[in-house]
């Protein structure tokens, strides 16, 4: 089997350290006999610019890195996206959520232990418990909406759910920990857990990379696979890069963009010393 892995970056900005070290790890796991992929990950219209994504691919190049062209970019996916969601519906597993945030943080406040998820607090369920009349009359209005997984339902006809992680061995499904999420957002017929799901699924992918602060989303994900019938590919994680304070170098206000430290004359050699790469 040919290895297929990918670098998913979002176009919110340029790539900072981190962001190489991730597209870095996807690229040797594909090893010399596989293929790397590169995707685009802007389904946020809001957010996401062009110009990040030319910038993104000469960061990339400036690595040393390349890969197959047309790349796959969320923003053209949406029919498939939609395409999910109602198989999904059809099985009775999603249903409209018409909270805004400041409602479900207020319902969230007035009940004490809340549960938290991987994504923060879990979602209280008060629209599940709204009638089909009832939700239908709003969607019929116009009501802004998003669509959730009915996860108590979605694990009811559910087989216990597997992975191969390459570092930890097998590990099982427990998605329950994320509560009734969202699959597709106000604005966006998608979410971040659907989409990557649909994409590495349709791009063949064999061995997912991520860093490790996005590890428990696999329990989602794998979910989301047996719903849709999708393949289950292997999962490797890294450790995020810190700065000597602890602080996520990724993340960091200010922390320099690969473009600033070329900008400033470091070479290649030097970023990779930076971030401790052997290859
Ligand atoms: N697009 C996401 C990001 O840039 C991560 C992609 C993924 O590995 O799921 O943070």
């Amino acid at each position: 089997m040919t290895e297929i892995t990918r670098f998913a970056p979002s176009p919110t900005g340029r790539l900072h350290l981190g962001h190489a070290y991730s597209a870095l790890f996807a690229h040797r796991e594909a090893g010399p006999s596989g293929t790397f992929l590169v995707r685009i990950e802007d389904i946020d219209a809001t957010r996401c610019r062009d110009e990040f994504v030319s910038g993104i691919l000469e960061d990339l190049r400036w690595l040393g890195l390349s890969w197959p062209e047309p790349m796959m970019r969320q923003s053209a996916r949406m029919p498939d996206y939609l395409r999910a969601l109602k198989t999904l519906k059809l099985q009775g597993l999603l249903y409209p959520c018409f909270c805004s945030r400041a409602e479900i943080a207020a319902e969230i406040a007035a009940s004490a232990g809340a549960p938290q998820g991987p994504d923060g607090p879990l979602y209280p369920g008060t629209c599940r418990a709204l009638s089909w009349d009832a939700a239908s009359d709003r969607l019929a209005d116009g009501e802004p909406h998003a669509w959730r997984l009915n996860l108590a339902r979605a694990l009811t006809a559910a087989p216990p759910l597997a992975w191969i992680d390459r570092d930890q061995g097998p590990q099982t499904a427990t998605p329950d920990i994320f509560g009734d999420v969202i699959l597709a957002r106000r604005d966006t017929p998608a979410s971040y857990h659907l989409a990557v799901t649909l994409d590495d699924a349709a791009q063949g992918v064999t061995c997912v990379t991520r860093a490790d602060d996005l590890r428990p989303a696999t329990h989602l994900h794998r979910l989301l696979q047996h719903l849709l019938g999708l393949p289950t590919p292997e999962y490797r994680f890294h450790p995020l890069l810190a700065d000597p304070t602890g602080k996520r170098l990724a993340k960091r206000d200010n922390a320099p963009s690969l473009a600033d430290l070329r900008a400033s004359g470091k070479s290649r050699e030097e970023v990779f010393e930076m971030i401790g790469w052997k290859g």
